[in-house]
């Protein structure tokens, strides 16, 4: 057989998906799953943003788009980032993409050489680490800890610079953790990134509108201006308007970086859908009041979640403030083995017991870099959640 590129060596299907996957396999085969492991809302997309799309379909919006982002879209983007953000980006400083997994994608791929080295606060969203793997970088984690609440320490990160970072990947609030930056804990990171003139800082901000307990959102160009020359600002409408489908990412940063993006994705996707575009277009300019009444929905479930978990002898359950995610430390259940025998010994050997002997499907830590741990999505109905935390205690209840 032909041969595959080198470059795909270690790279393989994210754990969340392969998760997904043997839960859907289940499924078919008549099980009831309780299905917590997938990131995306289960909200429906907004109506007016559905039916933007729908008519720019029969206006004949249907030509290929300007490959970097159709004008309009691109105003409302830059009226976001201002609306929201305090961040004034110029046309030229603004790229859309399919989903903001593209722009992390391009601005990689456009700026990563072998041998440079990705800075990544451990746990991650394990797209980052592949994505700067296939462009030839190394990885190094910064922990942050479950004891600080998943936070990450300035003069931690500062340790972890050498000369051949390229890149510092931020996120929060932060997938697997939900945990979020204060201003204060910014504001530091800003300081240490100051000094370390040759490293550009990506900041993931996609779950910007899921934050709870009055936590005040904020980016890092917007807490250190002069960092703006360096930072580029990832967004898009797929978490805060439940639009997955619709592959809409966005971002702001420099005109040099902007304009090497935009050359990656001329030669890989031309430019996003047109009807998506509308749809995009609509969601951020329409209503944004929902995003509060969905955050303030969001809350409720983490609440039941975290104190139903807490309740389980052997999983302990922080408190996070955003995103959709908690992050269990199951320390207490390594080493025991299943009622049908299975052996414990890491967090997938968890994950995939828990599925296969209680059909509730997580994700294991180890996918994220942090181990052991799972990840539960609570995107998902109150119900759901209730049936799944009963069926966790129940497994934890049976390791012996
Ligand atoms: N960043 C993070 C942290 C995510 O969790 C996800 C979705 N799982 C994305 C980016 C991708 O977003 P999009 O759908 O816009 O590609």
């Amino acid at each position: 057989m032909p041969g595959f590129a080198d470059r795909l060596n270690g790279i393989g299907i994210s754990a969340s998906a392969a998760m997904t996957d043997k839960a859907t396999a289940l499924k078919a085969e008549g099980l009831k799953i309780i299905s917590l492991s997938s990131g995306e809302p289960d909200f429906p997309t907004p109506e007016h943003a559905v039916e933007a799309a729908v008519d720019a379909a029969r206006g004949g919006d249907t030509k290929y788009p300007p490959q970097a982002g159709k004008p309009a879209l691109k105003k409302a983007i830059q009226a976001k980032f201002l609306r929201d953000n305090s961040l004034d980006y110029a046309l030229d400083e603004i790229l859309v993409a399919n989903g903001a997994k593209q722009i992390i994608y391009d601005a990689m791929m456009a700026t990563i050489n072998p041998g440079d080295e990705v800075v990544l606060p451990t746990p991650y969203w394990i797209s980052y680490a592949d994505i700067a793997r296939l462009g030839g970088a190394e990885i190094v984690q910064v922990p942050c800890p479950a004891a600080s609440n998943f936070r990450l320490s300035a003069a931690d990160l500062d340790a972890a610079i050498t000369p051949r970072t390229k890149w510092l990947v931020l996120n929060f609030p932060n997938n697997p953790t939900g945990a979020c930056c204060s201003r204060k804990d910014m504001e530091e990171i800003a300081a240490v990134m100051l000094k370390h003139e040759h490293v550009w800082i990506m900041t993931d901000d996609i779950y910007e509108h899921l934050v709870y307990d009055d936590f005040n959102f904020c980016t890092l160009a917007e807490v250190e201006p002069r960092l703006k020359d360096r930072v580029l600002t990832v967004n898009g409408v797929s978490k805060a308007y439940a639009m997955t489908g619709w592959r809409v990412g966005f971002c702001g940063g420099p005109r040099d970086l902007i304009a090497v993006m935009n050359n990656m994705q001329g030669q890989s996707t031309s430019g996003i859908n047109t009807l998506a575009q509308a749809a995009a277009i609509a969601a951020l300019e329409g209503p944004q009041d929902f995003l509060r009444e969905r955050a303030a929905e969001y809350q409720t479930r983490r609440d039941i979640v975290v104190s139903l978990l807490n309740e389980i002898p052997g999983v302990e359950c922080h408190t996070p403030q955003g995103a959709f995610y908690v992050y269990p430390d199951i320390s207490a259940c390594i080493g025991k083995v299943t009622p049908e025998g299975r052996q414990i010994k890491t967090d997938a050997d968890f994950v995939m017991a828990l599925l296969e002997e209680k059909q509730v499907a997580t994700v294991q830590g180890a996918a994220y870099g942090m181990s052991p741990f799972f990840r539960i999505s609570y995107a998902t109905s109150v119900e759901t959640l209730r049936e799944g935390c009963q069926r966790i205690a129940e497994f934890v209840q049976s390791l012996k």
